[in-house]
């Protein structure tokens, strides 16, 4: 059955889990396509341009944005972000799922964007204020000042929950694992997104009509 592709948005606080999710909905599902971001931020140890994000400088981020080639762009943390166009409405053309890892200001303007119909939203919750300062600080060598920072900073990406479609709060990371796929299967198989439903349908009709049913 042709369907239009899935725009899957996990946004959260950093230490909730997000990229966890994301590497494992991919690893459930090889034909999701992630959507590699451009940033203005430098890489960190282990991330590959073109794979984890498309690392630009600031001239070509505005260069992009300017020629209207970003689905979306927000400053996060003092650095610049954004979608690049081009690979998400290719995968759409393809019935191709596309996974976006993005925060809450990206969400909303994809989801006000002309592609808005096909936007499932997730926003992943931390279970406790003391799990997600134990996980920031888990990470690496954070000073105390950057973990306050990054704290309040969830507080301000979490105020933002209600905007999206579905939320999953990450207590254990096999139970919120199973969560996500839940809501990606249900929502693949919605009547409102599978255009070719009307054909099909009236496939079934005509044999219907061949066998002189009704
Ligand atoms: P990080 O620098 O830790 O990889 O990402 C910082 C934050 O930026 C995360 O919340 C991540 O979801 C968000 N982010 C990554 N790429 C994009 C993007 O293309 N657009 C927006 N709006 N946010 C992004």
């Amino acid at each position: 059955m042709q369907r239009r592709g899935l725009l899957i948005i996990l946004s959260s606080p950093s230490g909730a889990g997000k990229s966890t999710m994301a590497k494992r909905l991919m690893a459930w599902d090889p034909s999701l396509k992630f959507s590699v971001s451009a940033t203005t931020r430098a890489p960190r140890p282990g991330e590959i341009d073109g794979v984890d994000y498309q690392f630009t400088s600031k001239a070509e981020f505005e260069r992009m944005v300017e020629a209207e080639e970003m689905l979306e762009h927000a400053e996060v943390f003092g650095n610049f972000y954004g979608t690049p166009k081009g690979p998400v409405e290719a995968a759409m053309m393809e019935g191709r799922d596309t996974l976006f890892d993005i925060d809450w200001q990206g969400g909303q303007q994809v989801r006000r964007s002309t592609l808005a119909q096909n936007v499932l939203s997730i926003f992943i919750l931390p279970p406790s204020i003391e799990a997600l300062e134990s996980r920031l600080r888990a990470r690496g060598q954070d000073s105390d000042e950057v973990i306050a920072l990054r704290m309040s900073e969830a507080r301000d990406e979490i105020s933002h929950w209600a905007e999206y479609d579905y939320v999953i709060v990450n207590d254990d990371p096999d139970q919120a694992e199973e969560e996500l796929k839940t809501i990606v299967k249900a929502e693949r198989a919605r009547a409102d997104r599978m255009p070719g439903l009307n054909d099909f349908v009236r496939g079934l009709n005509k044999e219907f009509e061949a066998r002189q049913i009704g």
